[in-house]
This record gives C-alpha cells, structure tokens and sequence, in this order.
C-alpha cells in the first residue's frame, strides 16, 4: 500500500521504517530537516536498538523515502500522524499544537478516500474533534485512532510484532472502510496472529492512557512500598519477588528504584488528570496524582541519600552519575530521572559528572553545566559517591573490584536495585538502595 507518516520522531520514524519492511510504499514528512537528512541517509537520527539497521534494510529497497514538503504525502491511501504531544508548558493538559497543525495541512493533500490515523497519544475526544473538522472540508477522507504501545528500545520489535492492535473507528460503514484499511496495512501482522480490537474513538484514545496509567500506578506502588521499607526497616527487592509470585500481581514492573519519566508516562498521566477534570470525572483519576507525587519523591530521596553518604559535604564532592537516559537502550533524556538527580546534586554544589553509552549528547543540550564523560573509567575515577541511575546492561556488569580502584570512596547508590549487593559489599563498597536497608 501507499503510506505516509507524518512526525519522524521516536514513534514514527520507527512506524514508517517498520511499514516499509512489511512491503509498502511509505513516505515519511518531518518539519525537523535534520532529522530528515539523516532519515533520507539510511541513519536513525537517535539511538534505538536495531533501527539504523532496518533503515539501510529499507532504505536499500527504495520503500522508504523522506521529506520536509507535506505535498509529497499527496499519493498515500492511508496516513499515520506521529506528531509529538508534549505537556504544556502553563499546566499539566497536553499540548495538541503540533497535531492539530499535521491534521490542518494534511487536509489540502489528501487523496479521494484517503484515510487519516492518528497514532500520536492524545485527549479522549480528540479524535472526534478532527473527525468532525476533517468532514467539515473533505467528507470523502476518513478517520482512525491507532494508539501505539511500542517501548523505546525495544521500539522496532514492538512495532513489527506488537501486543495488539487497537483502531478506533466511527459507527458504521465509515469505520468498516477504515478497518479494512488498517487490516490492510497490519495484514502481515494479523497474519501472524497478533490480537486486534476495534472499538470506537474514545475507547481507543482511553486504551493507550490506561494503560501507561496502569503502568505508572505499578511503579508507583511499588515505590510506596520502598518509603514504607525505608521507615521500617524492611526490604523492598525482597517485597517484589515474595508479591510478584502471585500471578494476579506479577513480577514485571514492580522494580523499586528512581521512578519513571521518558516522554510518555509522567505527561500521560498528567494530561488524563487534566482532561478527566474536564469532563467533570476528575475523582476518577485523582489517584494518578498521588502516583506521580510517589514518582517525584524518589528522585528528592536519591538526592538526600547522596547528602547522607557524602556525610553533608556535598559543596566540591565528587559525584559520579551512572546514566542520562530517562531508561537503558535508549537516548531519550526527556523528563529523565537520572538527570533530574545529577542537575539537584550539582545545584547543591557537587561536581558531578555524568556517563551514559548514548545519551550523552541530549543530556548536554538539556543540562550543559554538567560534567561529561565518555569513557566509564574515566568517570569513576576519584568520585567521592557513585550513583548508579540507569540500569544499562554495562553498569549491571560492572566489576566491583575493578570499580574500587579507580575511585575515591567505595561507596554506591543502586538507584534501579540493579547491582549484586553481596557482590559489592563483599569488595568493601559501602553500598545503599532505595527501600533496602
Ligand atoms: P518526538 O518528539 O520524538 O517526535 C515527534 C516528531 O514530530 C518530531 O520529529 C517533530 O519534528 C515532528 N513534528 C512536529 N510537528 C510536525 C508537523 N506539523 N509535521 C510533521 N512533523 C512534525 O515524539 P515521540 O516520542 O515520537 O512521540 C510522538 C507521539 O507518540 C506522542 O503523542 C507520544 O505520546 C506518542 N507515543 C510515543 C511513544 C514513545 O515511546 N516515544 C510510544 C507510544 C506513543
């Protein structure tokens, strides 16, 4: 099929490579030139596991093109919007600028019957609002919400074998002609067994914040239960396995540690909060309030257990910061704890210098007083505390011998609960966690 994709961020430049692997014809628009320049090199324009890869596999084949001019959209069947919906900067609502801009330019060059899906994670009613705009000036295109559930680094395997496809469609024949499109777009994918609900607009739009609202709830649960650990003298990794074996629980998810953050959760479920308020179902959600609030503890308790292990001299300490990253296989620094923590310890005046495999270029852009250091023995040597806040596979294999010689201090904060702390202490480390004694 004939295919576009509009926004070639982290979401979609791995949708339309991932589109052009499954056999069709996909142009991909982006108003970032740069990230098209590299796009159109064969070269993912950030770090994503296997991406650059299935870029040069399609690239090669001549399925995937790329473009700053909207126009050359002009010949799809079916459009994907991947726009970026940030949180506002006044309040916690999303900031639907950018795909109420895609869905007003793509209107002037929709082919007759096109169909527009929306994939980008948005209010509930939003998806009736553009419908109804877009009947307003072209009734012959159709509209569909394709919520996405991929995982930044596991992004190209979530996109080309995911959980579930969600469409929300309208009533009718318009959503049976929708349906079948998507059906024709994900074909292989149905083919291959992956489960598909077709529901109405705001049922889909509800699917994708549900669910990071499910997710964050975990995370946050279990980060109570650290506090909880914290108070009395328990142990929360401990906690997790005993619960997590109760298959209605789960193990997944329940990591104690530093919290969430990326550009999905934190603004996802800040945005239901603000759009349930709307709707005058505010009580519904009011929770979420409190898990993102458990989210933000976390990272001020990193900050007071560094004070702690640094005795209170944190002016000129040496601080060395595992990880930007907002999570390992990934540079995405947006909303990251790890640098949200690094920033708070340097502002106390610690000269901390920070070390991520990938990431380090966003983290500069976003915090360009810290120290960076490209080299993981090189940041290790002479800090006064360690900090390990992204679990990357590398600092979960860390040698604790080895580490101990390059730094000041043998002492280490396991913010994700990723290190052996048998292994560390029995090297002489002075090791703490977060809800472990
Ligand atoms: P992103 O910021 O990485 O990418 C958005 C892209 O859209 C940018 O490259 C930007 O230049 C481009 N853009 C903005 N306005 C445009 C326009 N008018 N025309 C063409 N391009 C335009 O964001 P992202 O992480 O890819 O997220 C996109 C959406 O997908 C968001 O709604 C997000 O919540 C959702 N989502 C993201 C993920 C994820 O893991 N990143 C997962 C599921 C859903």
């Amino acid at each position: 099929m004939q295919i576009s994709v509009i926004g070639l961020g982290y979401l979609g430049a791995v949708h339309a490579a991932s589109m052009a692997k499954l056999g069709h014809d996909v142009v991909g628009v982006d108003v970032d030139a740069d990230r098209v320049d590299a796009l159109a090199a064969g070269k993912a324009p950030f770090f994503e596991p296997g991406l650059d890869e299935l870029l040069t596999e399609v690239t090669g084949t001549g399925r995937l093109t790329v473009s700053t001019d909207l126009a050359d959209v002009a010949a799809a069947q079916v459009h994907f919007v991947c726009v970026g919906t940030p949180q506002r900067t006044d309040g916690q609502a999303a900031d639907l600028t950018a795909v109420d801009a895609a869905f007003s330019d793509l209107v002037e060059h929709l082919a007759h019957g096109a169909v527009v899906v929306g994939k980008s994670t948005v209010p509930v009613g939003t998806a009736q609002r553009l419908a109804d705009q877009m009947a307003a000036a072209r009734p012959d295109a159709l509209l569909a919400w394709n919520p996405e559930f991929l995982r930044e680094g596991f992004a190209v395997q979530d996109t080309l074998r995911p959980d579930r496809l969600v469409y929300g469609v309208a009533d009718g024949a318009a959503g049976e002609r929708a349906t079948a499109a998507l059906d024709g777009v994900y074909a292989a994918l149905l083919a291959d067994g992956v489960p598909r609900i077709v529901a109405d607009y705001p049922t889909a739009e509800l699917v994708k914040v549900a669910a990071n609202s499910f997710l964050a709830t975990k995370i946050s649960f279990i980060n109570a239960m650290a506090e909880l650990c914290e108070a009395a003298g328990g142990d929360v990794a401990r906690l997790a396995d005993a619960i997590g074996y109760d298959a209605r629980i789960g193990r997944r998810f329940l990591n104690a540690g530093l919290g969430f953050g990326g550009g999905c959760l934190p603004k996802d479920i800040r945005a239901f909060r603000a759009r349930a308020e709307e709707l005058g179902a505010g009580d519904a959600v009011a929770f979420l309030g409190e898990v993102d609030a458990i989210n933000t503890r976390r990272r001020a308790r990193m900050v007071d257990l560094a004070v702690e292990v640094l005795g209170g001299m944190v002016e000129s300490a040496e601080v060395t910061v595992l990880g930007a990253a907002f999570k390992p296989d990934s540079d995405d620094v947006r909303d990251s704890p790890a640098l949200d923590v690094a920033a708070r310890l340097a502002e106390l005046g610690a000269v901390v210098t920070v070390h991520d495999p990938q990431a380090i270029d966003n983290a500069r852009a976003k915090q360009p007083h810290l120290h960076y250091e490209r080299d993981l023995e090189a940041a290790l040597a002479g800090a006064d505390a360690l900090l390990v806040l992204t679990e990357w596979e590398q600092y979960r294999e860390l040698d604790p011998e080895r580490a101990g010689t390059l730094v000041a201090q043998r002492t280490v904060l396991d913010g994700r609960n990723a290190l052996s702390r048998s292994a560390w202490t029995a090297a002489g480390w002075q090791y703490r966690a977060l809800g472990r004694r």
